[in-house]
Formats: C-alpha cells, structure tokens, sequence
C-alpha cells in the first residue's frame, strides 16, 4: 500500500502525531466534516467538479521551469521551478481552498469561516466563497489588519466580512480562538476551513490530500521535461501545506530524496525564528499534537521570520512525523539568504517569488554546487507582489545581497 493511503490512520495520527483534541462542543461537528470528507472525497460528481475547477478557474496544471540562467549561475545541480505562483491569486492556498469550499456546497453549508495572519488565507478562502456564491468570514487580529492593508481590502472586494479581534495580542493566536468560537455558534450553516496542513484531525489529512494535484502533476511534468525523476526535492515549511502537497507526488520514490525548509530568520536564539522542526519538541497546539516551539513555561514561543506565512510555532503532524523517521530532511535559511535568492530569482530568471518561497529558492542555491550533475525541483508556492515594498524600503534593490 503506498504511503498516502496508508497514513494518517483513522484517528488522524501521524505516528504520534496528530489527533483531534477539542472542545466537546466541536467534537460532533468535526465528526461530520471527517466523515463527509471520507465519502465526498470518492464520489465521482465531487471529482469531477474539483477537475473542473483547477483547470478552468485555477488555470491548472501550473508549470515546471527549468531555470536555466540561476542554475548557471551557481554552478552545480540544476534547478527546477513548480509555478504554483502562477496558480490564480498567486500561491499554493487556493488548491486547499477551493476543496474545502467544494466540500462546503457538497455538505449543503452556506459559510465559511476561518482566521487568518497576514491575510494569504483570508484571500484564499475569500476568492473560493465568492467562487461558490457563499459568505465568508474572515477573524483577523486589529494589529494584523493594520499592518497587512492590501489583503484586507482584497478579502472585502471579494465580498467576504472581516472581524477584526481586538482581545489579547491582537494577532493570529487570538484570531483562531475568534474563529473557532464563531464557528462554535454557526456550525450548522458553515464550515471551518483550516489554513493548512495543520489542526485538528481531518484537516491536516484533508489539506494534504487537496493539495497533492502540485506533487503529481510535477511528477509527470518533470519526467516528461528530462524523462527522469528529480534527485532531490525541496520546498518551504510554514504549516508545510505547499510541502506535503509537492512530496505527496514523490514519497513512494526511494530515489528521490526530500528537504522541508524552515526559516531560521535572525538566528537561533528562541524568538529568532521559527524552525519548529529544528529546534522545538513533541506537544499540543491549536488542538493537535506536533513539535512545538516552546518558552521555558511549556508555552508556544514567540517565533519570527521576514516571510509571514512561515513564522507558527507548531508544525503539521505529518511533517513532525516524516521527520522523525528521516524520511524527509529539514533544513531551514536564513532571512538574509531568502533575500539573496528574493534578488537573484527576479533578476536572473525574471520571477519575483513570495519572500516564503524564497526559502525554499535559498536552499537549493545552497545545495546546488555540491551536486553537480544532479536535479533539484522547488516548490515555487508563491508570488511576491505582496512583498516589494517591505523589501524595498528594507533592503533597497539587492545591491548588498548579490551572488
Ligand atoms: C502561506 C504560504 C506559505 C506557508 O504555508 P504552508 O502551509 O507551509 O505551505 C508558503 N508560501 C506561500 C506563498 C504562502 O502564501
């Protein structure tokens, strides 16, 4: 039986990671989702439709680049692109967003309700709701909506309600304890739809699954391109959606070797970054179990990274998992090594890449001199437009982070 099948088991469990530890409230509402997710996920009409959908919404299947001018540059393995930046509103999210929507209209719910940080799965979610004629909404801490003011507007042009929650820090925490308290009083009429592969048991098998179309489209794409498999490949780890999504087409391949890459931000002192594989422990967060980041009271750690998306400090139960017997290898970059491969992808190869991608970028420009001869294929997760004017007034136009 072939790895995707045979994990997580039906508890939701990773090896030890994993599980569903919830209010009893929500205990029967995460029951139905599972189970219609179970029946939905083999029923012809709903296949269809999603089929439908990446390829005439989507504009699936992205594609596989070559990029030739970065790989002559470093000299070594060449490197390869999965453009999910291509993919409609720019990155991997929507591929998990319209599922779960789908899944929304085949379970007869009107809403959807999430939370979001900097506003990627916001717009995500918004774009699938409005896609489907649903409402959306959107819990957002006051401190985020200050600071990320374009995806709030985004999410409010697609027709989705922003809450704006203005208890404790203000920020992602607090706008998951909104949500899940919001989703608590409608859960009737809406669905809760997790941001990654993250959460409690079904979600982080569900998002898994609805993003594995990136990992076996790129495995065709990139047999078809070289008639070979990739030897190594590589993407970023936030919650590891766009991850498990490109290793899904790939983990049954003894020959094809695997790296999560975490954003080791500032340094490795607790609060630096936010390598929660490198350097947290097992434990609970947001309902399941992981490796966490954790202070010296047990609690999640403050975590930091120059790319939003990336800087939680849990981690999905499946990567806690692969990690621990080895089969994927996590490593992580620096945010002056995700700038350097920020500069160098929209100079040498003419994509501006999402500072979480960039991560991602930066670890095969690492590896790449060591392996001459040999592939490297990175996800690509997104686009970053959302970026340039941070970097910009950061970092001016890469004039100190030339190769
Ligand atoms: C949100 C985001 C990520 C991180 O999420 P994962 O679940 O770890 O994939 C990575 N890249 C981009 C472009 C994102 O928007």
């Amino acid at each position: 039986m072939g790895y995707l099948k045979q994990f997580p088991n039906k508890e939701g469990y990773f090896g030890d990671f994993g599980g569903a530890f919830l209010p009893p409230q929500l205990v029967p509402h995460f029951k139905e989702i599972g189970e219609a997710y179970e029946r939905i996920a083999v029923d012809s009409s709903f296949i269809a439709e999603l089929r439908y959908i990446r390829e005439h919404f989507q504009g699936r299947p992205t594609p596989v680049q070559h990029a030739k001018n970065l790989s002559e540059k470093m000299g070594g393995a060449q490197i390869y692109l999965k453009r999910e930046d291509l993919n409609h509103s720019g990155a991997h999210k929507l591929n998990h967003c319209m599922g779960e929507a789908l899944l929304a209209k085949f379970m007869g719910k009107k809403k959807l309700i999430a939370e979001t940080g900097a506003g990627q799965h916001g717009v995500a979610l918004a774009t699938a709701a409005a896609y489907f004629g649903m409402e959306c909404e959107i819990h957002m801490g006051e401190v985020d909506i200050a600071k990320e003011h374009p995806n709030v507007i985004r999410m409010k042009l697609l027709g989705a309600e922003v809450v704006p929650v203005s208890f404790g820090g203000k920020t992602l925490k607090e706008a998951v304890d909104s949500a899940f308290m919001a989703y608590l009083e409608q859960a009737d009429e809406a669905i809760y739809a997790i941001g990654s592969v993250v959460g409690p048991h079904p979600f982080p098998k569900m998002v898994r699954d609805f993003q594995s179309v990136v990992g076996f489209e790129a495995r065709d794409q990139f047999q078809a391109m070289t008639g070979l498999d990739p030897d190594h490949v590589v993407a970023c780890v936030g919650g590891g959606s766009n991850a498990m999504g490109l290793f899904s087409g790939f983990l049954d391949n003894e020959d094809v070797k695997l790296y999560g890459v975490e954003p080791h931000g500032k340094g490795s002192e607790l609060g630096q970054h936010a390598a929660t594989i490198t350097y947290g422990h097992p434990g609970e967060i947001h309902g399941f179990k992981c490796l966490v980041l954790t202070d010296d009271k047990g609690e999640p750690a403050p975590v930091h990274s120059i790319a939003s998306g990336l800087d939680y400090p849990g981690v999905g139960p499946e990567h806690s998992y692969l990690h621990t017997i080895g089969k994927v290898n996590y490593g992580s970059a620096s945010d002056e090594e995700t700038l350097k491969a920020f500069y160098a992808l929209s100079k040498y190869e003419g994509i501006i890449p999402a500072l979480e991608s960039s991560h991602a970028v930066a670890y095969a420009m690492k590896m790449a001199p060591a392996h001459p001869g040999e592939s490297i294929l990175v996800n690509l997760s997104g686009r970053g437009d959302k970026d340039i004017d941070y970097v910009t007034e950061n970092f001016g136009f890469g004039e100190d982070f030339s190769l």
